[in-house]
């Protein structure tokens, strides 16, 4: 069962038309990855997904319902939230108090639960719960946006460069729970400038380029296809 659908999406900034036209599922429980060069369309997406960006035309599905334009607090309610790329830690709080401001939609009873179950992804946030968001480690702060995002009990988990300027070690580990949050049964769609590593955890990509999907398939076929690696992704 596709979980999201998108139809002929087209983002426009002014006259520059960011994406062109774009159709692609995500299947529920399944990682999805966007991957392509710089200015490829993949940030302006993901972001028209959570209503931060305004679309131009076509469809967002999800469970159905088209979601385009609607306001992101409203899509987030409905159960799609974004780890956003820069991570927005709020740094004045604690770790943990950053995870209850993720968890602002759902019931209080449920908070205990939730907040165990995002330390049990992050030991390291639950070592550090009282520590002061600021004084986190840049890979740190990546768990804390991914564990307060999954805070709101999302239905699908949207990841903008979970990667980005991470040492990989690091980011082997965050994929790694990646994988097992998708196993927990949540959905995952990933935009990412790290392709290869990003091709080995996703049950499906598609690739980007000037705003097209140039290609699409299985991650374990497309990370062993040279050719297209070496022209969109190299
Ligand atoms: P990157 O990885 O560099 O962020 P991307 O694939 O995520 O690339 P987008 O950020 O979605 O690509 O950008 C797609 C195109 O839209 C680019 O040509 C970019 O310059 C343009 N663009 C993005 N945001 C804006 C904006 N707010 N105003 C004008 N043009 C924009």
């Amino acid at each position: 069962m596709n979980i999201i659908e998108i139809k002929d999406l087209v983002i426009d900034y002014g006259i520059v038309r960011a994406v062109k036209g774009v159709n692609l599922n995500v299947k529920k429980g399944t990682i999805v990855a966007l991957l392509g060069s710089n200015g490829a369309g993949k940030t302006s997406l993901i972001r028209s997904v959570s209503g931060a960006t305004k679309v131009k035309s076509g469809e967002i599905l999800f469970n159905g319902v088209d979601i385009k334009n609607i306001e992101p607090y409203k899509i987030a309610g409905m159960g799609v939230k974004q780890s956003p790329e820069g991570r927005m830690i709020l740094n004045g709080l604690t770790v943990e108090e950053n995870l209850l401001v993720g968890a602002y939609t759902v019931p209080k009873k449920r908070i205990p639960e939730l907040l165990q179950s995002v330390y049990t992804y992050f030991p390291r946030l639950q070592e550090r719960r009282k520590q002061q968001a600021s004084t986190l480690s840049g890979g740190e702060q990546q768990m804390l946006s991914i564990g307060r995002a999954l805070m709101g009990e999302p239905e699908v988990l949207l990841l903008d460069e979970p990667s980005l300027g991470l040492a990989p070690l690091i980011v082997k580990d965050i994929f790694e729970i990646i994988i097992k949050i998708r196993d927990a049964g949540k959905t995952i769609l990933i935009v990412e400038q790290n392709a290869l590593q990003t091709l080995k955890i996703a049950d499906y990509a598609y690739i980007l380029e000037l705003g097209k999907i140039v290609s699409e398939g299985k991650g374990q076929d497309l990370v062993k296809d040279e050719s297209l690696i070496n022209a969109y992704l190299g």
